[in-house]
């Protein structure tokens, strides 16, 4: 296979969307020592860029095997990105294996030796004859400098394909990832379509009864519409793809309220919104003062609402009494309000079972208590966030009534 260089710019009218695969490489991840980040953030990019990934894969540090998965990734995709592999040492395959991969042999360029050595002189430091490795690329390769690292990336073009190769240090990829490979994807791809997403959050309602409600609209393409389930709370994401950001903003503004038509106040929030974010707004606009009072709730209700804003006065953890009673639960919620000097307080009290866990709950306002108890049958370790998630909901959408 040969390369091309500067010649393959697409023609204008050319308006297929490339695909992308990225591959990161190193041993270390294949262990489970280094967590994966370099994935998420070129994947964020692409997404942003309104290029469809569809594959993603990590390979350790063998010639053979990664020149095996980029062929195979060229087979699917025009865009091949790979992040690691490309330090000074014998174990860093990526050069070779992209030249294995494209048939061709990999060449020094002298002006690449020259910038690593700039930028050790810079340092203080002499580079080693390994350093030179790092100067080589594969034959007609687009060399990329690398001002935060040592590591130069490359760009090899075929009629086809750009298969992109970055350092696998985090911090060098992304500033490489940002200033130069975006731009030079959005030059040779003609990319002009963006994705948006927009997440709607509910609480208080189970997956499977959303789902009823929505099914329809999660068959659609554009914008796509999936959930998301996490303990007491379920996620709704719309993403759209468009050629501007206004016209992405209009399409997932539909769908938006058709998804609030149709599920009311079991939606509390958008994107960053929180449910304790929620709640304490709520409390801030009545002027009203909340405290709260938790037991074997591992201080997670507490710690939710402390440092969020002053409506929150304070709480108490307690630990499990011998009364487990919702009347014992109103009695140290009534206490706790008259010692923070409150309007509002939070009682929560999680009682662990054998196949499944109880909660009561007390919600002292400023006309009287509120009682509920419910049990929840999931996993165990997830009973406190359920919990916390739930009397949070509770205590929502009692502000919003009242
Ligand atoms: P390399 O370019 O292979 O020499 O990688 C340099 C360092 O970057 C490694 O030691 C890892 O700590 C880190 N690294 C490599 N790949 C990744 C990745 N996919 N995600 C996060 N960190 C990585
Ligand atoms: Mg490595």
């Amino acid at each position: 296979m040969s390369i091309m260089l500067f010649e393959c710019h697409l023609t204008p009218e050319h308006t297929y969307m490339p695909t992308a695969e990225i591959i990161t490489i190193g041993t270390e991840l294949l262990l489970g020592e280094t967590i994966d980040t370099n994935t998420r953030y070129i994947a964020r990019s692409l997404r942003d860029a309104g290029v469809d990934l569809y594959r993603a894969s990590t390979v350790g540090d063998n010639q053979e095997r990664i020149a095996r998965i980029i062929r195979e990734g060229m087979e699917r995709a025009e865009i091949i990105i790979t992040t690691g592999g490309l330090g000074p040492t014998v174990d860093d395959p990526t050069r070779g294996a992209i030249a294995l991969a494209l048939g061709v042999e990999t060449e020094f360029r002298p002006e690449l030796w020259d910038q690593i050595q700039e930028r050790f002189r810079r340092f203080g430091r002499t580079p080693t004859e390994n350093n030179r490795r790092q100067a080589y690329v594969p034959q007609g390769a687009l060399a990329i400098e690398n001002e935060v690292g040592t590591a130069p990336a490359f760009i090899c073009e075929t009629d086809h394909h750009a298969i992109i190769a970055l350092p696998g240090v985090p911090r060098e990829m992304e500033f490489l990832m940002h200033g130069k490979i975006m731009p030079y994807l959005r030059e040779r791809f003609d990319l002009r379509e963006l994705i948006k997403s927009r997440v709607l959050h509910t609480s208080g309602v189970g997956e499977s009864t959303i789902d009823a409600r929505i099914g329809d609209l999660e068959e659609m393409s554009n914008p796509t519409v999936g959930m998301a389930a996490h303990a007491g709370q379920v996620d709704i994401r719309i993403t759209a793809k468009a050629h501007s950001e206004e016209q992405a903003d209009a399409l997932i503004h539909e769908i938006e309220e058709q998804l609030r038509d149709r599920l009311g106040d079991w939606i509390y929030g958008a994107d960053e919104d929180t449910l304790e974010g929620v709640v304490l707004a709520a409390m801030a606009e009545k002027k009203w003062r909340l405290a709260a009072v938790e037991t074997s709730l591992g201080g997670q209700l507490l710690g939710r609402l402390a440092g969020k804003g002053e409506s929150f006065v304070g709480g108490e953890i307690v630990s499990p009494p011998s009364d487990t009673s919702p009347e014992g639960l109103s009695r140290s919620v009534e206490k706790v309000c008259l010692a923070y000097r409150a309007d509002v307080c939070l009682g929560v009290m999680l009682i662990p079972g054998e196949t499944q866990q109880t909660m009561h709950l007390a919600i002292r306002t400023p006309q009287d208590m509120h009682k509920t108890t419910r049990t929840y049958g999931g996993p165990p370790q997830l009973a406190p966030l359920w919990t916390v998630n739930l009397s949070l909901d509770i205590l929502r959408k009692y502000l919003v009534g009242s």
